[in-house]
């Protein structure tokens, strides 16, 4: 098997995939997925090479909607052990402070690995932290995903208010306006891709209410959409946030958002747990999408985001694995299982399916990153695949094996397509030595957390 196959290629009578009318699996050709072979049917395509797809349970690529890559150099920090986000978030900030360009780096391909490994073909990532020595994270953060292939909408984050003037961190680790919105608008221009096929997009993601201030909200609604591009932003994560908003800002968080000209359909939050039924009418007018984030928010007993009520009200809904420091994972298939149990114990057996945990982390992470030619396995999509086999202890004696997935906890991919082109082979990933990997980046780790 050629990694990067230029013929019409039949994905071949799958054990069960994630589509109607494609029984017999799907034609990928030129980067696309070009026809759905139905039950007793071939290809209409002639000369098609064929992939044997019996033991794979094919998916569309999963799709990551929210994550702070940067965040896998302080897993289960001691000091952070135990903590709400406010606490949890001061205990973190100094060591975030002394970030170097070789250990985001390191970080960033290890949280891209580890994503790709789970059956992710396409994430965004919330990077927000510019220390001095570090202002081009985004430019290092571009490299390492093309490096692996994976397609990306990286968000260039930002942090202006500091303790010094009201705000939660440091001073050591915010930026001035000026400085943000110069470079945001930089990395737009140099990296933003705005093809239906695109690799790399870039998107532009204050951190959160507090930790920006408002004229850096407003300013840089206005240049996205001067640049057309997307927003990005936490928002209603805890109770902390509405006290916070409420003291500094006389309001609520989606009022504040309203204020800065946010709500509207450019912008997907993460989170969005404590919205009123009134907020969330609100934010399916405008057509703003949510990023749940269900491993994140357990640990950090935040709460739970109300995601059928979301969807019910006309909202799109994704699914994000966040920062690694607060999940403390990037394995985007473990992040469907737990949002299928965390939705199913608040909503019901009735309302919440494996098949609704698979879509949120497909199509509904797809409307968050807006984009249409990913998440779902139709024709004309892009052939971005996610495929597993059901070989592990876990899954012995299963019967419907999509089910399978969700309920006996797959959690690494055996393949992973990103427009056409294998990037993950028989669960590796050719090319990178994830031993190597590993080592250096645990060292990079241990030298941040020690301070030295
Ligand atoms: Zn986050």
């Amino acid at each position: 098997m050629t990694n990067n196959p230029t013929f019409p290629l039949w994905i071949k009578d799958p054990l069960a995939i994630f589509a109607a009318g494609a029984e017999r699996g799907i034609v990928v050709a030129n980067g696309r997925i070009v026809e759905k072979v139905s039950a007793g049917r071939s290809p209409a395509m002639p000369d098609v090479k064929t992939f044997d797809a019996g033991e794979h349970v094919v998916l569309p690529g999963l799709i990551n909607a929210h994550h702070h890559f940067y965040q896998t150099l302080t897993r289960a920090v001691p000091a952070a052990l135990d903590r709400e986000l406010f606490p949890w978030l001061t205990a973190l900030y100094p060591i975030w402070a002394r970030l170097t360009p070789e250990a985001l780096d390191l970080a960033m391909t290890l949280a891209m690995a580890e994503l790709m490994l789970s059956g992710c073909t396409t994430t965004t990532d919330h990077h927000y932290v510019f220390p001095a020595g570090v202002e081009d994270g985004i430019d290092i953060e571009v490299r390492a995903a093309q490096r692996l292939g994976l397609r990306v909408l990286l968000t260039r984050g930002s942090m202006n208010l500091s303790q010094r003037d009201g705000g939660l961190p440091p001073d050591s680790v915010v930026q001035d306006e000026d400085t943000i919105l110069a470079d945001s608008e930089r990395v737009v221009k140099r990296y933003h891709d705005a093809r239906p096929d695109a690799m790399v997009q870039i998107a532009l993601a204050p951190c959160s209410p507090f930790s920006v201030t408002t004229s850096l909200m407003r300013a840089t609604a206005e240049l996205a959409q001067r640049l057309d591009v997307r927003l990005h932003t936490h928002l209603a994560e805890t109770e902390d946030e509405n006290r916070f908003c409420h003291e500094l800002y006389k309001c609520r968080p989606l009022d504040y958002l309203e204020d800065c000209g946010w709500l509207n359909a450019r912008t997907w939050l993460a989170h969005g747990i404590h919205f009123t039924p009134d907020e969330i009418k609100r934010l399916a007018r405008a057509g703003t999408a949510v990023a749940h984030c269900p491993c994140s928010n357990q640990t950090l007993a935040s709460g739970a985001c109300p995601v059928c009520a979301m969807e019910e009200a006309g909202m799109h809904v994704g699914l994000g694995v966040d920062g690694s420091a607060s999940n403390d994972a990037s394995n985007l298939m473990q992040e469907v299982r737990a949002a299928f149990l965390v939705q199913r114990a608040r909503y019901g057996v009735k309302k919440v399916s494996h098949q609704d945990a698979l879509r949120w982390a497909t199509k509904g992470s797809a409307a968050c990153v807006g984009r249409a030619d990913i998440g779902a396995i139709d024709v004309g999509a892009l052939a971005d695949l996610a495929m597993f086999k059901l070989d592990e202890l876990r899954f012995s004696g299963s019967g419907d094996p999509l089910a399978a997935l969700v309920l006996c906890g797959a959690h690494r991919a055996d393949r992973l397509m990103v427009g056409g082109r294998w990037i993950v082979e028989r669960g590796e990933i050719p090319g990178l030595d994830l031993q190597d990997l590993m080592r250096r980046h645990a060292a990079a780790a241990r030298k941040l957390q020690a301070g030295s």
